[in-house]
């Protein structure tokens, strides 16, 4: 098959099997207590409608997540140099509208408005509304962007637009992290309180897994800025892909772990918390570590890093490889970190099923190929340079093994 028909069927059977994963998994959860079954003729009418409940909670929702991006406070940072030479302006203030969306869901909580077990009562309604309003909003995208190679699917899918704007309000960026990942942490809470309305007790998995995601999102929005220099806002279109990945996948698929605890009451003995707590720990001190290294660096090149000065390759066309620190070890030890953590976040689960495994699972191929990808792209951009860096830091993930 021709490259370009096998990048059509793989969007389109994309766009078509990724909702009913979501749903499956929903099913599974729902219905057979987080086991693998064999949907039969029936599973299509079993996925759930919208209803009018799930519809108003997202409105609102999105409505919050959109004034927010608009009038709370925050600095405005430049984005990384685009082709024609000029640099976006973004509005950094994630860290302000996370604190304030966690206030409000317990005020409209605590004052009973709204049940903090609504997002496990509406998931499946809410699943549906999403994925539609993803489909609808990939639409726009795909009709407002000129980056187009004649092969409409493909485009829907992979987008139209690299920052496609309205006014100075940034899709990608907002849809990237707001509405979605925010959500993420709000779900997994709601799943708490649902295991404490049916079994009157939190457990220290479900208290584990919320603990190390909110963990996670919290220092995301912490550090927000350093997203302009990840590859989806420098080179990844905003369409389908990242539009449905940020709105459903990540808080209706990230979410697994809590999701499969509601009903699953076991404890952990105490060596087993302290071990995956500090799986946890040792995941985020070299996830963050590596990060915030690389940026710093990128920042002021002559920053001492580990406490030397950083030793680094000067690429042909001016950027500099960092060759010392967590960039001197492998080529991604921040994956690496990401997947330590993304483990400790499964393991809580126990081993009665493979489902919440799924995470880590679908993490390490996504990271792999990712990796891939970017030495692909590194690789053209550096040429020689690239090699050169490759010599000198061997692994590309895990050190001594890959
Ligand atoms: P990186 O942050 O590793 O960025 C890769 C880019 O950094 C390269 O393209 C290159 O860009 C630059 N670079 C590579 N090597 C060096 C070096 N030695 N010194 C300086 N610059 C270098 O990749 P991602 O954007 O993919 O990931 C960012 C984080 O997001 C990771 O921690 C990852 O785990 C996480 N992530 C999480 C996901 C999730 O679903 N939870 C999904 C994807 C990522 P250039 O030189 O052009 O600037």
């Amino acid at each position: 098959m021709k490259p370009r028909l096998v990048g059509l069927v793989g969007s389109l059977l994309m766009m078509v099997l990724l909702p009913l994963l979501t749903i499956y998994f929903w099913i599974s959860l729902a219905l057979f207590g987080g086991a693998f079954f064999i949907p039969g003729s029936g599973f299509l009418s079993q996925i759930p409608a919208p209803t009018r409940t799930a519809v108003i909670v997202y409105a609102g929702w999105l409505l919050l997540q959109i004034l927010l991006q608009i009038f709370a406070p925050g600095k405005i940072c430049e984005g990384a140099r685009l082709a024609d030479g000029t640099r976006l302006k973004y509005k950094m203030n994630g860290w302000f509208s996370f604190w304030f969306s966690m206030a409000v869901a317990v005020i409209v909580a605590g004052l009973g408005w709204v049940s903090p077990a609504i997002f496990y009562d509406q998931f499946g309604p809410l699943l549906t509304t999403v994925t539609l309003l993803a489909f609808g909003l990939s639409f726009y995208l795909y009709a407002v962007g000129k980056d187009r190679t004649g092969n409409a699917a493909r485009d829907y899918f992979t987008g139209t637009a690299l920052n496609p704007r309205i006014g100075d309000f940034d899709l990608k960026l907002f849809f990237e992290a707001r509405p979605g990942l925010i959500l993420w942490v709000l779900v997994n809470l709601s799943f708490a309180a649902k295991q404490y309305q049916l079994h009157g007790v939190v457990t220290a998995p479900m208290i584990l897994v919320n603990a190390f995601q909110f963990l996670y999102v919290a220092d995301y929005f912490f550090h927000e800025e350093a997203i302009l220099s990840t590859w989806d806002i420098k080179h990844e279109n905003f369409g389908w892909m990242l539009c449905w990945g940020d709105l459903v996948w990540v808080p209706f698929m990230f979410s697994l772990q809590a999701h499969y605890l509601v009903d699953h009451t076991h404890q952990l003995s105490w060596p087993a918390i302290a071990g995956i707590v500090a799986l946890n720990v040792c995941g985020y001190v070299i996830f963050r570590g590596a990060n915030i290294q690389k940026h710093n660096f990128r920042k002021n090149p002559v920053a001492p890093v580990w406490g030397r000065p950083a030793e680094y390759i000067t690429t042909q066309n001016g950027s500099l490889l960092l060759t010392s620190g967590w960039w001197g070890v492998a080529r991604h030890m921040n994956y690496l970190g990401d997947l330590l953590m993304g483990l400790a976040w499964c393991l809580p689960a126990g081993f009665e099923h493979p489902l919440p495994y799924f995470y880590i699972t679908y993490f390490t191929i996504l990271l792999v190929h990712r990796d891939r990808r970017d030495h692909g792209a590194c690789q053209a951009k550096y040429g020689a340079d690239w090699d050169a860096y490759c010599r000198k830091v061997r692994w590309r993930i895990v050190p001594g093994l890959y």
